[in-house]
């Protein structure tokens, strides 16, 4: 028998993981399979007691479930614990950890970014991606700004971190801007920013990945843009090697996605 792992969300159709994950199993010959759950939040408990008893080796949890898996697990990593967010299952033992490979993938793109001396920075966003990104941008030791739309949510945020909030309509001059908000999915896809603000800005990193309208109109000024695909890419190698004690083949699962 194969050893399972899985995402769990909901929805969930529209999720890359499948593909790059099955392929660097495929590619080094290893007997896993990954498969995509969609799971009602109804039906969520029903869908941990399944973990618990074993039938996944490792899973993958993406929104609307990353801060509710945690009242689940045994344990949770000190970054799962700082950034309030899991997005990664494994067992230690018998013991199930919650862990976040999210942030890591931020950092991966983040620490290209600012080799340069690119080091302001302004992360849209208050959820569990926007803390994963401060989290990884505070480990770069950048200069942080923080904007989200509700402000008492941001400003929260920004305090926890210990970075300076913002108002979104009068954002200050930075060289990175990072789109940690749903905007872009179906439904409300438009310019979180105005264009003679984005103009100024060097590196645009859109974790949302469905081809934006900020991601085309950052390329069309001339902005570098960096794709949440990879994003996708870093935080489902670190859970590979989480999962199957081997290093990822980085090459493959990025063709897996497309990138
Ligand atoms: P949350 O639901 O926790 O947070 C959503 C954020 O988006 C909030 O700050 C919310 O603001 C803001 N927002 C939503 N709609 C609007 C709007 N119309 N105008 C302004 N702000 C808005 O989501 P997550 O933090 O978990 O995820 C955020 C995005 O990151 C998602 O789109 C997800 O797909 C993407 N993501 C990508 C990953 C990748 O691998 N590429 C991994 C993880 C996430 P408010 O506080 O005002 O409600």
């Amino acid at each position: 028998m194969p050893k399972k792992c899985c995402v769990v969300g909901f929805p969930v159709g529209h999720s890359l993981s499948p593909a790059m994950h099955n392929a660097a199993f495929k590619h080094l010959g290893l007997d896993f399979v990954y498969e995509a759950c969609e799971v009602d939040p109804r039906n969520f408990v029903d869908f941990m007691d399944r973990v618990i008893d074993g039938e996944f080796h490792g899973v993958s949890v993406t929104v609307p479930f990353k801060q509710t898996v945690m009242d689940y697990v045994n344990v949770l990593s000190p970054c799962a614990k700082s950034i309030d967010a899991v997005n990664t299952l494994f067992f230690d033992g018998k013991t199930l950890v919650g862990e976040n490979t999210d942030w890591f993938g931020i950092y991966m793109i983040l620490k290209e970014l600012v080799r340069f001396k690119r080091r302001r920075i302004l992360i849209y966003g208050a959820g569990g991606a926007a803390r994963s990104a401060l989290y990884a941008a505070k480990d770069l030791d950048l200069d942080i700004f923080l904007t989200n739309r509700t402000k008492s949510k941001g400003e929260k945020l920004a305090k926890d971190f210990d970075v300076k909030y913002c108002d979104p309509i009068n954002l200050p001059e930075v060289d990175v801007f990072v789109n940690a908000t749903s905007i872009g999915l179906s439904g409300q896809n438009f310019l979180p920013v105005s264009e003679k603000w984005l103009r100024r800005v060097e590196s645009v990193f859109d974790m949302v990945y469905t081809g934006t309208i900020l991601e085309q109109t950052a390329k069309k000024i001339g902005c570098k843009v960096i794709s949440g695909k990879k994003m996708l890419l870093y935080q489902g190698a670190k859970q590979f090697e989480i999962w199957t004690g081997e290093a990822a083949p980085i090459r493959v699962m990025e063709k897996a996605i497309g990138l």
